[in-house]
């Protein structure tokens, strides 16, 4: 069943919706909290210095002294790469194969970190998924985050009932732009790309939409990136989530 949406009093339908997590569906608040927590279990792990702990603090993007965001760090980088960039930062001081320890200790925290306390849906989000699972729209999230972590967040929030499909790096570990996330989750959910839409806040979602021949190709901008970053790849582009109307 196609489910019908409306945008700016445009009438669309779809029969499946693909939406990339942070920045999209949840904003980046609790990266900061869980970045903090990593940091503290590294520390321990390989006995480093307070020292050490604070510079690989403000590495992941986080103000040793303040907890407060302190850009770039690895916020928004995919899971691998972040995990690689860590252990790139122990080498020097005389760390080396550091990357099984730095894995484990991330994977520690997506089993034990608390996310009910810290995850923060955007605005719409929650309710956009309910409409679309109300109008019997299927509905995947497509992340550059591992899915067993996003697994997590999903049932945190009280979302695992709304997603009918979850596709990370570990399930598919080429990432957006490239289309075979999407591709994955439209084999998941039985649908054909060219009745899905994509909604992302990054130009590598919109990329990843185009090439998997997806419907349509929606930014929002609640994450990382802005208008003029976005405008060149987005069918249509929207403040946030609650830009899109399902009509009961
Ligand atoms: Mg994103």
């Amino acid at each position: 069943m196609e489910a019908r949406f409306e945008i700016a009093g445009e009438l669309y339908s779809a029969r499946a919706f693909l939406f990339d997590k942070d920045g999209t569906l949840l904003s980046f608040d609790h990266w900061y909290a869980l970045m903090a927590e990593r940091a503290r279990l590294l520390e321990k792990r390989f006995s480093l210095s307070r020292r050490q702990r604070e510079e690989l603090l403000s590495f992941m993007g986080v103000d040793p002294a303040t907890g407060a965001p302190r850009p770039p760090g690895i916020v928004h980088l995919p899971r691998d790469e972040a995990e690689a960039a860590v252990a790139g930062l122990l080498r020097p001081w005389g760390i080396t194969d550091a990357l099984p320890g730095v894995r484990e200790a991330f994977a520690e925290l997506d089993r034990e970190f608390p996310f009910e306390r810290h995850l923060r849906p955007l605005p719409g989000a929650s309710e956009l998924l309910s409409a679309l699972k109300a109008a019997g729209a299927l509905v995947a999230v497509v992340t550059s985050d591992a899915a067993s972590a996003a697994r997590r967040h999903l049932v945190a929030l009280g979302w695992e009932g709304l997603v009918d499909a979850l596709i990370g790096v570990d399930i598919c570990p080429a990432r957006k732009p490239s289309p075979a996330p999407l591709l994955s989750a439209c084999r998941a959910l039985g649908v054909e790309p060219g009745r899905a839409v994509m909604v992302g806040d990054s130009p590598a979602d919109l990329l990843a939409a185009r090439a998997a021949g997806c419907h349509l190709a929606i930014g929002v901008l609640t994450g990382a990136a802005g208008r003029a970053e976005l405008a060149p790849h987005a069918d249509i582009l929207l403040p946030d989530l609650r830009g899109v109307r399902v009509p009961r």
